[in-house]
């Protein structure tokens, strides 16, 4: 079968590539190595996530997309390109339709950069459409109605809310709060509370094995090996979801302003459609035990984590590419 359309969720994290009627054909890190003797691109994707902390010095892992914004366009195309051509495969004869998802914070001037960078990358047609709308979208919210939704996508980077009608956005918030940041927040409160140093990649198992947003009941615990900072030696703790619930707290009050402040900026009658409709979570930080039930008790409306909403802007990219009458309205540039 030859492919035609490619929808691109083009994440802080992580890039997802839909591709209509087959469903999610890429998954990968948004990672690019980049060689720091002459500045080449050596691998992208998995292979270069895998270089991180393991390669020597010479060998740059980058992420060119930061905080929700481009913070390399050479990089982002790059990573674009490789992308698109790995979800065609190798000999291809039509040049897809290509969308791409992009945070809802991106300039005018970034927004042209995915474009052209996306038509660089081997597209026929390229069109930029927000994270928040397509991920309102992939979660099967009614986005063309004329009716209010509001829609927090929690990823790595950042947090984006939006509350949606009629296909576009009408009050909308960022905040840089993520995946990331929480995996961070972990690291300092092990090291201060337990004496104990440990990886980034420990902090983001613990939270996603133990992890809460709120305290619970039954606290789940784990395992956890690090570094005594006293003795500098190994040591191995037994961590519980309360320390990752003690830990996130800071951040998570930053995320539930964020949602405040979106809400306080709604019109009226929007807000009352909130109410009836409930506040729908995707992102791969959405998949933290209870952060549904803290947002639903701090903001008072009924929150709900979409399904599988790790994929849900990838997923709504290709269902808005399959449609594009029915959303362009939603969709920002074209080329
Ligand atoms: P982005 O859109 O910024 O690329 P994603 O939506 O792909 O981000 O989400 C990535 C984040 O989701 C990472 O920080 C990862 O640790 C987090 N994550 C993935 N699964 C879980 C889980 N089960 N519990 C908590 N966090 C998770
Ligand atoms: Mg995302």
């Amino acid at each position: 079968m030859f492919i035609k359309k490619i929808g691109i969720d083009l994440g802080t994290t992580n890039v997802l590539v839909h591709v209509p009627k087959k469903g999610i054909v890429i998954n990968e890190p948004s990672v690019v190595a980049i060689s720091k003797v002459d500045g080449k691109i050596l691998a992208v994707g998995i292979e270069a996530k895998d270089m991180i902390g393991r390669a020597p010095d010479t060998i740059l892992a980058e992420r060119p997309l930061k905080d929700g914004v481009i913070a390399n366009y050479r990089t982002t195309e790059a990573m674009l390109r490789y992308f698109i051509n790995k979800a065609l495969g190798g000999v291809h004869l039509f040049r897809p339709e290509v969308m791409v998802a992009v945070p809802a914070g991106i300039t005018s001037t970034e927004r042209r950069a995915v474009i052209d960078a996306t038509i660089a990358a081997g597209a026929r047609a390229a069109y930029i459409i927000k994270e928040p709308v397509v991920a309102a979208i992939g979660a099967d919210i009614p986005i063309g109605a004329a009716s209010g939704h509001m829609i927090i996508d929690i990823g790595g980077g950042t947090s984006e809310i939006a509350v949606i009608s009629l296909g576009g956005i009408v009050a909308c918030g960022s905040a840089r709060i993520g995946g990331n940041k929480f995996d961070n927040a972990i690291i300092e409160y092990m090291r201060h509370k337990y004496n104990l140093a440990i990886g980034e990649r420990t902090a983001e198992e613990m939270k996603i094995k133990i992890g809460s947003a709120m305290f619970m009941e039954k606290p789940l615990s784990m395992e956890v090996k690090g570094r005594d900072m006293i003795t500098g030696l190994p040591r191995i703790f037994l961590a519980t979801s309360d320390d990752v619930t003690d830990a996130l707290q800071h951040d998570l009050e930053g995320l539930l302003d964020a949602v405040k402040e979106v809400l306080h900026k709604t019109p009226p009658e929007l807000s009352a459609d909130v109410i009836d409709k409930g506040i729908i979570l995707s992102g791969g930080s959405a998949l933290l035990r209870n952060i549904d039930e803290l947002i639903s008790q701090a903001t008072g409306v009924a929150t709900y984590v979409a399904e599988e909403p790790l994929l849900c802007v990838a997923k709504g990219t290709g269902i808005a590419l399959d449609n594009l009458e029915n959303y362009k309205r939603s969709i920002l540039a074209t080329k």
